[in-house]
This record gives C-alpha cells, sequence and structure tokens, in this order.
C-alpha cells in the first residue's frame, strides 16, 4: 500500500530491557509499514543516558516541547542495584521526573478495556482515567521527629522581615511532625491541564480533596479549581455538554466503585499515588494500562504504565519462551499517532492510530488470541496463549485487513 505521510515528526523516546525489545517489534511490524514515519528519535536507554550524562533525556524533553507529541517505551530508573549492574556515573533522575518537571506536565492513567478481561468491579464499563498532581503535599515535606516535650510552632518569615506564628503543638512527650506545603502556580497548572484533558475526551470532571477537615490547606486547592473552572472553562464544558465538579475524597472514591466509569478523576498527590494502584488492580492488569502526560500548554507524551519487565528479559535472554503483553505499548504508539494526526489535521493519521489498537483489542475480544498475564484472568474459557512477538504478529495481520477493508483503494 502507498504509506501515509506525515508532516510534522512525532518524538520517539526509546527505553530498555523487555520493553524494549518489543517496542521495537511494535514499530517495525506495526507502524513502519505503513506509514512513512517522520520522527526525531532519542535513545533513553539506561547506557546511552549514561554516556550523553542524561543530556539525551533533556533533549528529548526539549523536543517534544518543539513538536507536541512523544511516544515513550519504559526506561530502568536508576537504583544502587542499577548502579552496579550497568557501572553508571552517576545515579540519574527517573527519565519520568525529568520530562514531568520540564514539560510541567501532569499524568493521566487510564485502563485498557477488552471484553472477556473482565474488571474485578462489575460495575465498570468504560475507563476511569486517573490525574494525580505530582508536586508537593507529602512528597516535599519537611519532618522531625519529637525526642523530648516542647513546642512546634508553624513560623512564616515575610521578606520584609514581619511573622506569623501558629502553634502545631504543645508536645508533654515524644511524637512526630511534619510541613507541607503546595503552589498556587502548580495547583493552577494541574486544573488547567485536567480541565483541559477532560474537554479533549469530553468526559466529565471531578476532583477530590479532604477539604472538609484541611479547611485552609485542601480548601485552597478546592478554591483554585473552582477559580480556573468559572473563569476559563465554564462556557466550553457547556458548549461539550460535560461537567466540573468538586467531591469529598470519601465520597468520590465510593463513587469509583459504584459508577459505571468514563470520567476523569482529578487528585492530591498521595490519593492519586494510592489510587492509581487501586484502579490498575481492580480493571485486571499492571500491563493494561497507558498513561499520557500533558502539559497546560497541551504537548503529549505517550507512554505504557508498567516498566521495562526486568524478570521477562532475563528469561528472554536465556531463550526461554516469555509471553510479555505488548497491548500497552501498541497503544502508546497508536496514541501519539492519532495525536500527531489531529494536531495536523491528517485525518488518515488520525484514523490510523485508532486502528491500531482496534485491531489489536479485536485480536483478543474475537479470536481470543492473548499473552500469558490475560490468559490467566480471563472468562473465556479458551485462550490461546501466545508470546508477545506472536501477538503483535496476529495484530498486523487483522491491521492489513481492516486497511483493506476501509481503504480500498490503497
Ligand atoms: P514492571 O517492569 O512493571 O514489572 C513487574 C511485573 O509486572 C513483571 O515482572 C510482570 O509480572 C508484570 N508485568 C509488567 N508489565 C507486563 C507486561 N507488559 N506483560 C506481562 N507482565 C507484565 O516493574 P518492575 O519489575 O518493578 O520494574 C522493572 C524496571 O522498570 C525498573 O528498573 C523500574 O525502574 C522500571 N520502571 C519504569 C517505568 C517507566 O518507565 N514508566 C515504570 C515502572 C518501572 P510477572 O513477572 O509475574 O509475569
Ligand atoms: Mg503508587
Amino acid at each position: 500500500m502507498e504509506k501515509i505521510k506525515m508532516t510534522t515528526p512525532i518524538v520517539e523516546m526509546d527505553g530498555d530491557e523487555m520493553a524494549r525489545i518489543l517496542w521495537k517489534e511494535v514499530k517495525a511490524q506495526l507502524i513502519e509499514p505503513f506509514v512513512d514515519l517522520k520522527e526525531e528519535y532519542y535513545d533513553l536507554s539506561i547506557r546511552s543516558r549514561d554516556e550523553t550524562e542524561d543530556q539525551i533525556t533533556t533533549d528529548s524533553a526539549l523536543a517534544t516541547k518543539k513538536y507536541g507529541v512523544a511516544v515513550k517505551c519504559a526506561t530502568i530508573t536508576a537504583n544502587v542495584e542499577r548502579m552496579k549492574e550497568f557501572n553508571l556515573k552517576k545515579m540519574y533522575k527517573s527519565p519520568n521526573a525529568t520530562i514531568r518537571s520540564i514539560l510541567d506536565g501532569t499524568v493521566f492513567r487510564s485502563p485498557i478495556l477488552v471484553n472477556s478481561i473482565d474488571p474485578l468491579v462489575k460495575s465498570w464499563k468504560a475507563p476511569i482515567t486517573l490525574a494525580r498532581h505530582a508536586y508537593g503535599d507529602i512528597y516535599r515535606a519537611s519532618e522531625m521527629t519529637i525526642e523530648k516535650p516542647g513546642k512546634v510552632e508553624l513560623v512564616y518569615t515575610a521578606e520584609d522581615g514581619t511573622e506569623i506564628r501558629q502553634l502545631v503543638h504543645e508536645f508533654k512527650d515524644c511524637g512526630v511532625v511534619s510541613g507541607m506545603h503546595n503552589l498556587d502556580k502548580s495547583i493552577e497548572s494541574f486544573a488547567r491541564t485536567c480541565m483541559q484533558y477532560a474537554l479533549s475526551i469530553r468526559q466529565n470532571l471531578l476532583f477530590s480533596s479532604k477539604d472538609t477537615i484541611s479547611k485552609v490547606y485542601d480548601r485552597h486547592f478546592r478554591d483554585i479549581f473552582k477559580r480556573v473552572y468559572l473563569d476559563e472553562f465554564i462556557e466550553r464544558f457547556t458548549a461539550a455538554g460535560i461537567q466540573y465538579e468538586y467531591c469529598l475524597i470519601d465520597d468520590a472514591v465510593s463513587r469509583a466503585i459504584k459508577s459505571s466509569g468514563g470520567y476523569v478523576w482529578a487528585t492530591q498527590n498521595y490519593d492519586g499515588d494510592v489510587m492509581s494502584d487501586m484502579l490498575a488492580t481492580a480493571y485486571g492488569s499492571n500491563a493494561m494500562m497507558t498513561s499520557v502526560l500533558v502539559s497546560p500548554d497541551g504537548k503529549y507524551e505517550y507512554e505504557a504504565a508498567h516498566g521495562t519487565v526486568r524478570r521477562h528479559y532475563y528469561r528472554y535472554l536465556q531463550g526461554e519462551v516469555v509471553s510479555t503483553n505488548p497491548m500497552a505499548l501498541i497503544y502508546t504508539w497508536s496514541g501519539g499517532l492519532e495525536k500527531r494526526g489531529e494536531l495536523d489535521g491528517n485525518e488518515r493519521l488520525r484514523r490510523f492510530g485508532q486502528m491500531i489498537r482496534e485491531a489489536a483489542r479485536h485480536v483478543i475480544e474475537a479470536e481470543g488470541i492473548m499473552t500469558g498475564d490475560l490468559a490467566r484472568i480471563t472468562s473465556r474459557s479458551d485462550p490461546q496463549v501466545v508470546t508477545g512477538h506472536q501477538f503483535i504478529a496476529a495484530t498486523r495481520t487483522e491491521l492489513e485487513k481492516m486497511i483493506a477493508r476501509e481503504w480500498p483503494e490503497h
């Protein structure tokens, strides 16, 4: 067929281990035969980051800022063991943290739902997309243990020297204290990004906090969300037929379990950390979560939520047959190309992006072909268990059929 043309490059960030092997296969089998791929390639594997002293990560984030859309493979986050394993020069920051701070982005996570892989929560019909505010609160708190009786105060000293003091606690004995903070600018840009994202997928937005107890701190988040909504979004939400609503965290949790899904749930930092694990598990599999980092000025970086799948990689290197699920990696390319097409007004590319994931879903839903992690939890009695490579090959066969049906002139 005549390959689909692109006008603006997509930024590709390559990764590590088993994810890297499948990533390459997805690109070779599902993208390159059909798209005349215009891209800027950045190798974010741990060795390449080490060789460039991590400059490559910064460069890839700047390229995303420039072009607007990136797709990222899972990467190793350096720790003590990895430092030894790869003889690294430094303990590099997590690439995701570096990219997120350069783009000032918010991460939206949502599960891939397919028939026959049923969520543990029976009422869920559509994905709940979780957005986590990734700055401050307990993650940047200043903490102290109190070893003997004494007074702990919050002291704010303004630049002009004036002081405000407030008692935290008069300790009669040992204890512990924590001082947290957040920034209006960060909360505002989080609110704005969530509202923009809800608009772009035309789903209701819920923001939760605990403002009944935290009457100043959490209330401040609630007020900022409300202000951003009233000042910048209310008309567009109304026109799109969607709603913004504030909700107490307790209520948001019980709603998440009772509802049928299909909305965006914006959370504070800690709530998002914990709830994303709960949602991923309850939807069935970690390997079926996608993730997109969105900046307030509309730049997108797509990725799988899982890691490099190290355990499978070492077995793969020893020649064992491993069944690693490439769905989230396929969805990453799919989302990235769809968004690139949408931003460029390139209808064929946009539609092709969607077709990739429709083909992959079809392989599971209609043919019962799936990787081992899904075969363990499917409600089908006759799943056909395949390797990641075989799954990609089956997806390619289906994709070719879809293209022949939809674009016969091609
Ligand atoms: P992981 O790579 O997500 O794998 C944990 C386990 O989850 C696997 O051993 C496997 O379980 C299962 N799993 C994950 N993805 C799967 C898939 N696609 N198909 C089938 N099973 C899958 O997490 P990890 O082992 O904790 O981390 C490995 C490396 O990834 C670390 O260096 C970490 O820093 C990095 N990491 C990167 C990112 C990112 O770049 N976004 C995110 C998380 C972790 P079984 O072994 O039971 O089959
Ligand atoms: Mg967590």
